[in-house]
């Protein structure tokens, strides 16, 4: 049978939905990670930049450097001095870290520094000249640096500096798009593979209804008895013909024991059939062939049966499904073909092939075979003189002298009209002829009797089989036997 679906197909799909899921959320939460980062350095480095700048920018502006420098000239101030050769330094420290986190800034800063350096150079001309106590003017005249690049300079980097909060958000906005955009394709693969699993599962659930459906209505439909049994025995379903043949209600189903439906004399063989049986795995019907069995419905009535048993196990519980085919009309037909309904011994069918088989056993065994034909003598009148019924009555009755006298390994059969054919298997000549005649006398003496309606004789005719005879050969050598034996005054028996 093609199965449209494999358990393993669903759990790989299960496990690449999965392996998809995480793989798509740790992607995003890598990214969200990342922008993070990115956005904390560019905040940090702005902020580091910003700070060195201004670092710098008090270090030499006002309350700085240039406010202690002009202070020294105009106050003659030494300890001013002092003070601006420190900050001076620390100005131009803070400008060097600056510029390496600024590169951009470069050509700025340059500008600051070599305006700065100027002053620095001066410093030690500031110093003699303080020293020697010259006058103001000459001192500035002597000191004095043009600021100008430098002030350009750091409105140009304080502008940029009011434009960086903006660029920051600015990144913070394109890394939030960023995700957005990963959030939005993991969302619509999410939506894909989901499409797909529910098609998926769909379909699976289509076919599963679909075998579902036909097996419901090979069930139901099955001219013979469908069950499932558990390991117990326990039936657990059944079809309505299971139910009509044995007897039971719907209600009553689960109560039913499996070997409660054989004859109670095969009960516990049964059992151990069927416990034997469902240990292994067996999906090949156990059909027992040329063997009838025997069923048992509730009410005891036992009938012959066909079973057929197939075990499978799903996990741990094992379930066998029994089919049961009731024989009862089967045989019944079949004997009724090989039967004559008058006498309900063999008809001629069956003779013929009782015959044959008699036959082949003798080539194979070696053993003598003979065969007696025995017909009623002036039967005519019988039905003349009392009528068909009484005639119909004596066939039945000699029918039952001969069933009755014959061995088991003999075989009766009503070869026509008043013509009995009796086939002795393993008896020669002789036995046949003491046999035939022994029959004769019996009928004769029976027939005498009260109990029968009218006397009569018969007369038989014996042959025997000679080894490669023709079946027909037989029959018409006895057939001859009988007639000799009508022709020699009948009530007797002539062998060939
Ligand atoms: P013979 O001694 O030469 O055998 O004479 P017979 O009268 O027995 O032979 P015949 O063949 O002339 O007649 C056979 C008779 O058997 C004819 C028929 O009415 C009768 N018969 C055949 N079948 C049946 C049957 O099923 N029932 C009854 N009642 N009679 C039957
Ligand atoms: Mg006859
Ligand atoms: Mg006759």
């Amino acid at each position: 049978m093609h199965h449209p679906f494999k358990p393993f197909k669903i759990y790989s799909l299960a496990i690449l939905y999965v392996v998809f899921l995480v793989g798509a959320f740790s992607i995003l939460m890598a990214s969200i990670d990342q922008s993070q980062r990115d956005w904390k350095r560019h905040t940090y480095e702005a902020l580091e930049k910003t700070a060195y700048f201004n670092d710098a920018m008090v270090a030499l502006g006002y309350g700085g450097f240039i406010h202690d420098f002009k202070n020294a000239v105009i106050r003659q101030d030494l300890s001013y001095l002092r003070r601006a050769e420190t900050e001076i330094e620390l100005g131009l420290d803070s400008l060097q870290k600056y510029l390496q986190r600024a590169p951009e800034h470069t050509a700025e800063v340059r500008a600051i520094q070599s305006v700065v350096s100027q002053y620095r150079h001066n410093l030690p001309k500031l110093r003699q000249m303080l020293e020697e106590k010259q006058s103001v003017a000459d001192i500035d005249r002597v000191v004095r640096v043009d600021d100008t690049p430098a002030i350009e300079a750091i409105e140009a980097i304080l502008s940029s500096h009011a434009q960086s909060p903006n660029s920051l958000f600015e990144q913070a906005g394109s890394a939030h798009q960023r995700v957005n955009h990963m959030l939005l394709v993991i969302l619509c693969a999410l939506v894909l593979v989901s499409i797909l699993v529910f098609s998926f599962i769909r379909y699976v659930n289509k076919r599963l209804a679909i075998k579902l459906k036909d097996l419901e209505v090979i069930f139901r439909c099955a001219p013979n008895a469908i069950f499932s049994v558990n390991e117990h025995g326990t039936i657990i379903s059944a079809n309505r013909e299971t139910m009509r043949l044995f007897g039971f209600s719907e209600r009553a189903l689960n109560k039913i024991n499996v070997d409660d439906l054989v004859p109670s004399a095969t009960k516990e063989k049964h059992k151990k059939l069927r416990l034997e049986f469902q240990k292994s795995d067996r999906v090949q019907p156990m059909s027992q062939r040329n063997t009838i069995f025997y069923g048992k419905k509730l009410n005891g009535d036992v009938f012959p049966a066909s079973i057929s048993i197939a075990t499978y196990g799903v996990g741990d519980e094992k379930h066998s499904i029994v089919v049961i085919k009731d024989l009862s009309d089967e045989m019944q037909y079949k004997s009724q073909a090989n039967t004559d309904p008058l006498t309900k011994v063999a008809n001629r069918r069956a003779i013929n092939r009782q015959l044959a088989a008699a036959i082949s056993r003798s080539n194979r065994q070696q053993t003598p075979l003979a065969v007696c034909i025995f017909d009623i003598d002036h039967f005519k009148a019988v039905n003349d003189k009392h009528g068909h019924l009484v005639g119909d009555d004596v066939l039945q009755r000699v029918a039952k002298i001969f069933s009755d006298a014959i061995r088991k390994t003999d075989f009766v059969g009503r070869w026509g009209g008043e013509e009995f054919v009796i086939i002795l298997e393993d008896t020669d000549k002789e036995g046949a002829k003491h046999f035939a005649d022994k029959l004769r006398q019996e009928v004769k003496r029976r027939s005498q009797g009260i109990d029968f309606p009218v006397a009569i004789t018969l007369s038989a005719g014996v042959s025997v089989y000679c080894q490669d005879d023709k079946q027909d050969c037989l029959f018409n050598h006895a057939d001859q036997a009988l007639y000799r034996a009508k022709e020699s005054g009948r009530d007797c028996v002539v062998v060939i």
